[in-house]
């Protein structure tokens, strides 16, 4: 249920309601709006309840929550999430752009790729120290070793690190050195990471599994928001469908679609979403065209040495064109890149 308050109710008011929202075992999450305040009140619902919380002081109105998710729903929150990690601000009209190798590898490696992209206008750096890989015998990270090096580049250039966590014991370790915590496609309905991640006070970029649906991902988010962490930013990277001329087939319609369920922002991810460096600008600038409030591109210095992901990453001068033509869509749409 939302509560939603009066415009001029105080903020004795507003807490005097999460204490009653609490007393009958629900959960509150108080949401600012530019208009007023709502409480978003969370768990299972019980006759008579919406009936109590209406006769509260300062209470305009008592709506229920259509959505199944319902932190992340547009129904709580009309106004778009702006979320900012260290140099990276994603949402309400800033595009973030998310930039590096799909693995750490070495520290030349990163630090010049850093050092490039910063220079061709990325916002924050990617790069994997804990892999994910399909197959256990491929490269499977520096770990902690790739996470110091990242931390070395964020020291030289700014740019605010976006790094993999994969497993629920490692959520301490890559929090210390990470600025936005990456879920990746395979772990999107590994409740217990996402739980875990919901308990940290870091950013979490949530990527679509590549045979979720969308209610799936914004559910996923939710696990994380319920935690109390209200800094999620969804990622649209693909999915598995019977066409095989790209890795995975990327469906831009989501950005608007998601737009329109929640308020939480969308990232593209064109490098995985087509798995062929050719295929990445076009589809970099048309995920902005789209609405997409980030994308965040694999780019590495010499990608046909890259031990992960070489065949869709960008070399740095490419990486520099692709921004360029990122920026002029942009500026089309009146947004600033
Ligand atoms: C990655 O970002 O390198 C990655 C493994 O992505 P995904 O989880 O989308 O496959
Ligand atoms: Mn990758």
């Amino acid at each position: 249920m939302i509560v939603v308050m009066e415009k001029e109710a105080s903020r004795e008011q507003v807490e005097h309601m999460v204490r009653r929202i609490e007393t009958l075992g629900l959960k509150a999450h108080v949401i600012v709006g530019t208009e007023r305040t709502v409480i978003a009140a969370i768990g299972e619902k019980r006759s008579q309840m919406k009936e109590s919380l209406a006769s509260g002081a300062g209470v305009a109105e008592v709506v229920p929550i259509l959505a199944p998710y319902k932190v992340a729903s547009r129904e709580v929150k009309k106004e778009p999430t702006q979320i900012v990690a260290g140099s990276l601000t994603v949402g309400a009209g800033v595009i973030g752009v998310i930039a590096g190798p799909c693995s750490v590898e070495t520290e030349e490696q990163i630090l010049s790729t850093a050092r490039a992209v910063k220079a061709a206008g990325a916002t924050a750096l990617r790069g994997g120290a804990f892999k994910p890989r399909t197959s256990p015998y491929s490269f499977q990270g520096l770990k902690e070793e790739g996470l110091k090096l990242l931390a070395m580049a964020r020291e030289e250039t700014g740019l605010a690190i976006v790094t993999e966590v994969v497993a629920t014991a490692d959520v301490p370790l890559v929090a210390k050195y990470a600025d936005v915590l990456q879920i990746g496609a395979r772990n999107m309905q590994n409740y217990r990471l996402l739980e875990a991640v919901g308990k940290t006070d870091r950013a979490v970029l949530l990527k679509r599994g590549p045979s979720a649906t969308m209610e799936e991902l914004l559910l996923a988010a939710e696990y994380i928001l319920n935690e109390g962490n209200p800094n999620v930013m969804l990622c649209e990277r693909g999915i598995r469908t019977f066409e095989a001329h790209t890795r995975f087939t990327l469906p831009l319609a989501s950005v608007p679609y998601l737009h329109h369920k929640t308020h939480l922002p969308v990232v593209v991810d064109p490098s995985h979403g087509t798995g062929h460096t050719y295929l990445v600008p076009d589809m970099a600038a048309a995920s902005i065209a789209a609405g997409a409030d980030g994308i965040i591109l694999e780019v590495h210095p010499h990608p046909e040495q890259a031990l992960s992901d070489g065949y869709q990453s960008l070399t740095c001068p490419q990486f520099e064109e692709t921004m360029d033509k990122c920026r002029r869509v942009a500026e089309a749409l009146g947004k600033k890149l």
